[in-house]
């Protein structure tokens, strides 16, 4: 009778449905209610919700926990950041960016992260934080699927040998054609450099990620130029732009037409609200706009949304701990999507929109002959995983057990008893 390698009882799916879950070898291979078919090993998910793993398309391992013992940013500006960065970099080392790295990256898995783009700075004649990178994706490849951005932090065209160096980082192991505009000296450089991005992530047949307007300056529109060159090159699905904070500070009618265009050309939008709300408004008195791209508007348009952790304890975000449903709690609460849809909206742009983002022929949702990758998570939607935002119970990749944890529990002392809270409603019930 017994049959597959795991059998998953009681999971329920997003849409509420509780199903068993069976996993063979690395695929999944059934899904259904009360599967008659016994696993080797049975896990009972107890109703809990079990869904495809998050995604995190924006951090950047290679600054990580540097935070506080090598640098503080006392202006809490990117520009601060990038200088503070700019201090620490020539010190570091290949075995110092793994430590840091790898540590993250643990962090990241145990909260059901499996798939990270991670951008990684350029500006460095020895490449020294890709070439530990590189190391890493090999050596955590049985944990995590690790996509690589050469990002030029400090510019293209105004840093010395700009060209020179992505093009070399993309030759050593970086996947994807990283930019930043809006840090050129003038507008029509941002222009050049975005162009010039193009034309490389064409030849090389690479994806593009660029860091785009992260800015308050509602005068920064280099996002209409990468969607513009985008259908130029017919780059459709291969092309995102993140941070984008200077549209939350577009007139409504120009961000009317931006919509749009970005609908039209097929590009992601991947916005990182906990660094943004840090660091954006900072030159504002009152009142202090938000730092986030208007991800509800964005999503209504039908334009593809992901999001990212961005920081975890560096020059831009001292807090964080890989967590990508903090990003999203952040998010909702940005972006008022509050409504019951919408916080489910919000959990897909933390997972399904994610997977799109980072491999477009990636299969949506669980489903059977799909890679066995899925968390078990310590609550029963998406909604109360974004209200409590617990560590999942069971984290698997490829049909093995990667994470685990404890249910935590907690007691409150009170008249004389011992009450077990959970914060689950049950007078409501
Ligand atoms: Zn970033």
């Amino acid at each position: 009778m017994e049959r597959w390698n795991y059998v998953i009882r009681n999971a329920k799916l997003s849409s509420g449905v509780i199903v068993d879950i069976a996993v063979q070898d690395s695929r999944i291979e059934a899904i259904g209610p009360r599967l008659a078919e016994i696993g080797q090993e049975e896990i009972d998910a107890q109703g809990q919700l079990v869904t495809v793993p998050l995604v995190d398309a924006h951090i950047h391992l290679d600054t990580t926990l540097t935070v506080p013992h090598r640098a503080t940013n006392h202006s809490g500006t990117l520009l601060e950041g990038i200088q503070r960065w700019s201090e620490i970099k020539p010190n570091i080392t290949v075995q110092d960016v793994k430590n840091r790295a790898r540590e993250a990256i643990l962090w990241e898995v145990a909260h059901g992260t499996l798939q990270i783009r991670s951008h990684v700075d350029i500006c460095d004649e020895r490449l020294t934080a890709l070439h530990a990178l590189r190391e890493l994706k090999d050596e955590m490849a049985s944990v995590v699927d690790l996509q690589l951005v050469a990002f030029p932090q400090e510019g293209v065209l105004c840093y010395p040998h700009g060209k020179e160096l992505l093009e070399t980082a993309l030759h050593e192991g970086a996947d994807i054609v990283g930019g930043i505009p809006h840090y050129e000296w003038t507008r029509e450089d941002g222009i050049s450099q975005l162009e010039y991005l193009f034309e490389l992530a064409h030849r090389e047949g690479r994806l593009i990620d660029v860091h785009c307007d992260e800015t308050d300056d509602p005068e920064s529109r280099f996002v209409e130029t990468m969607a513009r060159l985008t259908k130029i090159h017919r780059w459709e699905g291969r092309v995102s732009a993140s941070h984008t904070t200077a549209m939350h500070s577009y007139n409504p009618a120009y961000g009317f037409k931006l919509r749009r265009i970005l609908r039209e050309s097929g590009m992601a939008i991947i916005a990182n609200p906990l660094t943004n709300i840090v660091l954006q408004g900072r030159f504002d008195d009152f009142p202090k706009r938000r730092g986030m791209a208007p991800i509800k508007e964005l999503d209504a348009s039908y334009v593809p949304v992901a999001l990212g952790c961005d920081c975890i304890m560096d020059p831009w975000y001292p807090l964080g701990s890989g967590n990508l449903l903090q990003a999203a709690w952040m998010a909702l609460h940005l972006g008022h999507m509050t409504g019951t849809e919408e916080i489910d909206r919000v959990f897909r742009m933390a997972t399904i929109n994610g997977q799109r983002v980072f491999n477009p022929a990636q299969p949506d949702d669980l489903g059977t002959q799909r890679s066995a990758d899925l968390v078990i998570w310590d609550a029963t939607s998406p909604a109360e995983a974004l209200r409590l935002l617990p560590v999942p119970r069971t984290v698997m990749r490829h049909g093995q057990i990667i994470a685990q944890s404890q249910p935590s529990h907690h007691q409150v002392y009170y008249q004389g008893q011992a009450l077990t809270v959970d914060f689950r409603p049950r007078s409501a019930q």
